[in-house]
């Protein structure tokens, strides 16, 4: 499946250094955020993930990662 993805990436460009964490990495949402559309809520970053004000990720290959709130605050809700 890794593989699969990658052929479908285009190739990277990344000019910083150190380069950004690609899109199939955990660490995706460290890449640098190369358009900024802060009125919409959301950044597209080097590695071509689209990274929302929630912490939402949607990724090059149509995947969504849901926004990763922290864990137990909503137990307190009840
Ligand atoms: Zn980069």
């Amino acid at each position: 499946m890794k593989g699969v993805f990658l052929d479908q990436l285009p190739p990277r460009t990344c000019d910083h250094s150190p380069l950004c964490p690609g899109a199939e990495d955990h660490d995706r949402g460290e890449a640098r955020i190369v358009s900024a559309h802060p009125e919409q809520g959301w950044n597209l970053r080097c590695n071509g993930i689209l990274s929302f004000e929630d912490n939402g990720q949607l990724l090059p290959d149509g995947t969504v990662i849901a926004s990763q709130r922290p864990v137990g605050l909503d137990r307190t809700a009840a």
